[in-house]
């Protein structure tokens, strides 16, 4: 069982289904040659895959090419079904900050198939997660600075800004689909620059008043 801690307060979170959406920053899905979605594109790391500041990630021996993807994770506090855009960050208990380990090249493949992506997408460790801070503690969850660097040296620096579903959109479409439970976790896209890492990297990713994660590569 995964928990993550709301930081400031005394509550804490078991983690349970988490959301994730793909090409929801315009100028990442242009340079993996996607087309921008008109629908929130969805896809569902199982709670296995979390694991927490520190700790490394295991590449399958599947895949020959693991990609990093930071990303604002939200965390839900209420049960939330059929929510309406207005009313959506009512269920937002808080922020954090998330990779989405993602193996390229089994993608790529399943993709060409159209096949489903879990297997590329939700193995063990796949899904680098931090505590979360308070949704009160983010005045503006689209005014945020998302960083990934490799060894020190940075890949991913972009903004929440440039969502193109942003927050309470996507919390209304997702929980007209999946009724969403607190613990439940959603993924909300990366920005451009995501890239591969290999055994021995150690990525570090920030959102600035978020939170951090220093994640090696087993
Ligand atoms: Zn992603």
């Amino acid at each position: 069982m995964t928990t993550r801690i709301l930081t400031g307060t005394n509550k804490e979170f078991t983690i349970s289904k988490i959301v994730c959406l793909a090409r929801n920053y315009a100028e990442h899905a242009r340079e993996l040659g996607n087309e921008t979605p008109a629908a929130p594109v969805l896809f569902m790391k199982p709670a296995s895959s979390v694991i927490g500041d520190g700790e490394a990630i295991h590449i399958p021996s599947y895949s020959q090419e693991c990609h990093y993807e930071v990303e604002l994770a939200v965390l839900i506090g209420k049960q939330c079904r059929g929510v309406s855009a207005e009313n959506a960050l009512e269920f937002v208990a808080g922020y954090g900050v998330a990779i989405d380990m993602t193996l390229r090249d089994v993608q790529n493949q399943l993709k060409a198939k159209g096949l489903p992506w879990e297997i590329a997408k939700g193995f063990d460790t796949s899904c680098p997660l931090s505590d979360f801070v308070p949704a009160a503690a983010v005045p503006d969850p689209h005014a945020l600075n998302l960083k990934l660097a490799v060894n020190g040296e940075g890949r991913q620096d972009g903004w929440s800004s440039d969502m193109i579903n942003r927050i309470p959109q996507v919390v209304a479409h997702i929980s007209a689909i999946f009724t969403l439970e607190p613990g439940d976790v959603i993924l909300t896209g990366t920005p451009a620059g995501v890239g591969q890492v290999r055994s021995g990297d150690i990525m570090t990713a920030e959102i600035v008043s978020v939170g951090r994660l220093t994640i090696p590569v087993a």
